[in-house]
């Protein structure tokens, strides 16, 4: 088994897009690597014992003013070594790493790491491992990429190899293999866009990443051009969200407003167009979609190198001012699409949509450079298959295994603080056997002219497909790398003016959107339709510093005890004595907004680690417990210590009392 490490930095721009999609690549072509990707800079979240995270804390507030991708330091070799040798943390952090981890083959998209390693080995004879950096900058490369001992160099394109080579890089050091991109861009691949015949709609991708006050000027001289149809991203701007939509309310076939989306590839491919700013993951993932770009803003540094990349290849039109991007657009499609169709020939030639893969490619072979023998260490170890539970039920056959579980789960594409792939990571990491995303969905009816602001701390309706996508795609990758089940949830928000008029509630493992606008009683329906469980979030009083009290459902159990599957009878700290006290079926869930959550209360379910099985679990009830989630605490470790499991039919039956300190 080859192991690979993949670095990354959270500033600036890309760093992370192409170590995730990079890891992505990986994983899709190879069952045998082992691959992760760590910020040492940054987000380690608990995956990285004590010494660094202690490490971690130093270099954070350090780094903010020294790394983001200060050219003038990183350029001057002797500025440049001096900040190097101030990270001795970092690198301690670093050493401990590759010790532990021991990888065949290390990756950054970095400059700064190559630096570190490099001080490393300084005094060993060889490096156990090859080190390949990924450059995420195109033509103007600042030399702290190259100034190392790096094994490949793998630069965007071909332009930027030629300018390594003009620099004095070694010619076979260099691999253009392009910038690696999602694997949307090679998965469904479609048709290159035609030119809009006369009639057609022109559609222009906007994501307003830069110049947010004038973009609403920009878009009515967009739309004062004939056949132009927008698609708007604000990302996580619910003021200029709501505004905009307001706005342009009056035109919805021609204008679209988007929040925050995960599926920029797939827009990237279905739109003539996209004006942008020139950050280096966007203008890559426009060339590898075949989307020419009217670039409206260039920041000295990177930036530059990257608008000069689009000019250069011919893919597109920098502007100087917010009001000339209509003029472009115009010129972009006049006389036939002139203009547009060179741009989008060459772009065809230029785009390096599969690159993530050929980098991977590369990283595997590479990998098999490395002689290491195998061993198993920490940083890459699979969950061990467990063993079965030791307390089988006296009166019925045991299930294979208890199961750590939490159902209650939201990631950044409603108000959680990490992405779903890190989401996944860090529950898996912990050894969990099953895990439910349930991220935020308000009923719109409930929504308008009020609680502006939380509409974008939920998904819209339309981007509900996208978000099923995503989890599947997690879900299998989930399966395949830490034996854990992630089912698609979605909790239903529905806010009145009163606690008693607000309820919250849980769909797990559904296999399809539902609309948000339906009753409870209808949505519960659907939810069963699709095989899926209904579970009343945090039903009770929160004692809680965040919590607004949601007590719709509690107040109305006559009508839904009868037809919800379970209550949350633990939510974070929170226990709801009362909910114990009516014998409803339970559950116990984090609401997980962000890593600290994880200490709070959890379902232990003993039965097969089978969504079905899981679900039946829970339905019937029978077999569940409670746990209050600690460190070290893993699935693993609570299958080897039997007496925190209290799965004989006694103990269960007495949690309750135990808990509440009173027989019921
Ligand atoms: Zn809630
Ligand atoms: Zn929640």
């Amino acid at each position: 088994m080859k192991r690979i490490l993949i670095l990354t930095a959270g500033f600036g721009d890309g760093h992370n897009a192409a170590a995730r999609n990079l890891r992505h690549g990986i994983e899709s072509i190879s069952d045998e690597a082992k691959v992760e990707v760590l910020d040492l800079f940054e987000s380690t979240y608990g995956s990285l014992n004590t010494l660094m995270r202690h490490a971690y804390q130093g270099v954070v507030q350090y780094a903010p003013t020294v790394w983001a991708g200060v050219f003038s330091v990183f350029d001057n070799p002797a500025l440049f070594r001096r900040q190097v040798n101030g990270l001795s943390r970092l690198r301690d952090s670093l050493a401990q790493v590759l010790n532990e981890s021991e990888p065949d083959c290390v990756v950054s998209t970095y400059p700064v790491y190559a630096h570190l390693i490099d001080d490393l080995y300084r005094d060993h004879a060889e490096r156990p491992f090859r080190l390949i950096t990924v450059v995420t900058d195109s033509l103007t490369i600042c030399s702290a990429w190259y100034r190392a001992s790096i094994d490949v160099l793998v630069v965007p394109n071909d332009e930027t190899r030629e300018v390594l080579i003009e620099a004095g890089v070694a010619r076979g050091r260099i691999q253009a293999l392009g910038f690696p991109v999602s694997l949307d861009f090679t998965l469904d691949r479609p048709q290159p866009m035609s030119a809009p015949q006369k009639g057609e709609p022109r559609r222009i991708l906007y994501p307003i990443n830069t110049g947010k006050k004038k973009s609403g000027r920009v878009i009515e001289r967009l739309l004062d051009l004939p056949d132009t149809h927008l698609t708007i991203t604000v990302g996580r701007d619910a003021g200029l969200r709501a505004e905009l939509h307001e706005r342009f309310r009056h035109q919805p076939d021609r204008v679209r407003v988007l929040g925050w989306t995960n599926s920029m590839p797939k827009l990237l491919m279905s739109h003539h167009l996209v004006i942008t700013k020139a950050g280096g993951a966007m203008v890559q993932e426009a060339l590898a979609g075949h989307c020419p770009l009217i670039l409206n803003q260039v920041i000295p540094g990177q930036e530059e190198g990257n608008a000069r990349l689009v000019e250069k290849l011919g893919a597109g039109m920098v502007v100087e001012k917010s009001k000339h991007i209509a003029a472009a657009v115009e010129e972009a499609f006049a006389d036939k699409s002139k203009l547009w169709r060179r741009w989008q020939e060459n772009i065809q030639k230029a785009g390096h949509p599969d690159a993530a893969l050929r980098v991977a490619e590369l990283a595997l072979a590479e990998s098999h450079h490395g002689s290491r023998e195998p061993r198993s260490v920490k940083l890459f170890e699979e969950p061990a298959a467990p063993p079965a539970v030791a307390t089988p039920h006296p009166h019925k056959p045991p299930a294979a295994k208890a199961l750590l579980c939490d159902f209650h789960i939201h990631t950044n594409y409603s108000d959680g603080r990490l992405a779903l792939p890190e989401v996944v990571d860090f529950y898996g990491r912990r050894g969990f056997d099953c895990i439910c995303i349930t991220d935020h969905v308000a009923d719109p009816r409930r929504l308008i002219g009020r609680m502006g602001e939380l509409i974008n701390l939920t998904i819209p309706y339309a981007q509900l497909e996208e978000y099923f996508d995503m989890v599947e795609r997690e879900r299998k990758r989930a399966w395949r790398k830490y034996s854990m089940r992630v089912m698609t949830g979605i909790e239903f928000n529905k806010e009145g003016f009163t606690k008693k008029t607000s309820g919250h509630l849980l769909g797990l493992d559904l296999k399809a959107p539902i609309d948000p606008a339906l009753g409870f009683v209808e949505i519960i329906a659907q939810i069963q339709s699709q095989g899926g469980l209904s579970v009343a979030a945090h039903p009770h009083l929160l004692k809680s510093e965040w919590g607004k009290n949601t007590l719709y459902l509690w107040e109305n159990q006559e009508l839904f005890a009868p037809i919800i599957d379970a209550w949350e009878i633990a939510n974070r700290n929170n226990i709801f004595t009362p909910v114990g006290l009516k014998r409803f079926a339970f559950l116990a869930n984090s609401d997980f907004h962000k890593p600290k959550h994880i200490y709070s209360w959890k379902t232990l379910l003993h039965c097969d680690n089978d969504p079905d099985a899981i679900k039946d679990c829970v339905r019937r009830n029978e077999h569940v417990a409670l746990t209050l989630y600690r460190d070290g605490l893993t699935g693993e470790a609570l299958r080897a210590q039997p007496r925190t499991l209290p799965l004989r039919a006694s103990e269960i039956e007495a949690l309750p009392a135990k808990l509440f300190g009173a027989p019921i």
